[in-house]
């Protein structure tokens, strides 16, 4: 009889899974590349708060950019798929912090973006986008009050005007659509 190794090791993998009762997600991977004068230190201490959901490698040559107009004009997003280009905003003049366009990822930094921090939940949230999922809907998503610790929910709910734009309540809720992506 012929063994199939991989799929043996498939096998065993998939019932160690089980066993464990967690499924082994492989990250997506994402070619990043800087454009500009943007500080690549600044960009790799931003993505430390992107989870492994994703996987960066570094691009040493520029992607090719997609010919976009209107207020979009200056504003770069990749043609190619799982690709994200970080560039300077100001200097470029754009209007908007990040876009994505079908799998690839656009985001702008500009000369008051001091945080790290910041940065990464606005490149976290651009790779939830091209993973067409609606990264904007916090405020109106049932399954995510739901999800939330009840206090939690419930003051969501009481004064979702408030917490529309709150760091905290973005990063729930990033996680929460993070979770599902890994779950389905
Ligand atoms: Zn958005």
């Amino acid at each position: 009889m012929k063994i199939n190794f991989e799929k043996l090791k498939l096998f065993f993998l998939t019932l160690f899974a089980i066993l464990v009762g967690s499924k082994k997600v492989k990250p997506v991977e994402i070619g990043i590349y800087i454009e500009d004068n943007v500080d690549p230190e600044f960009v790799k201490n931003s993505l430390c708060f992107v989870p492994h959901y994703w996987n960066f490698t570094f691009l040493t040559e520029a992607p090719k950019y997609r010919k976009m107009g209107g207020e979009w004009e200056t504003f770069l997003i990749p043609e190619a798929d799982d690709t994200v280009v970080i560039f300077n905003g100001t200097l470029r003049n754009v209007k908007y912090a990040g876009g994505a366009t079908g799998k690839s990822v656009g985001v702008s930094r500009f000369i008051t973006d001091t945080s790290e921090h910041v940065f990464g939940l606005r490149i976290w949230h651009e790779l939830l986008h091209a993973q067409h999922i609606d990264a904007d809907a916090m405020i109106r998503c049932p399954e995510f009050e739901d999800w939330l610790e009840p206090q939690f929910s419930s003051a969501l709910k009481d004064n979702k005007v408030a917490f529309e734009h709150s760091m905290q309540y973005q990063i729930l809720f990033y996680n929460f659509l993070t979770w599902k992506l890994i779950k389905r």
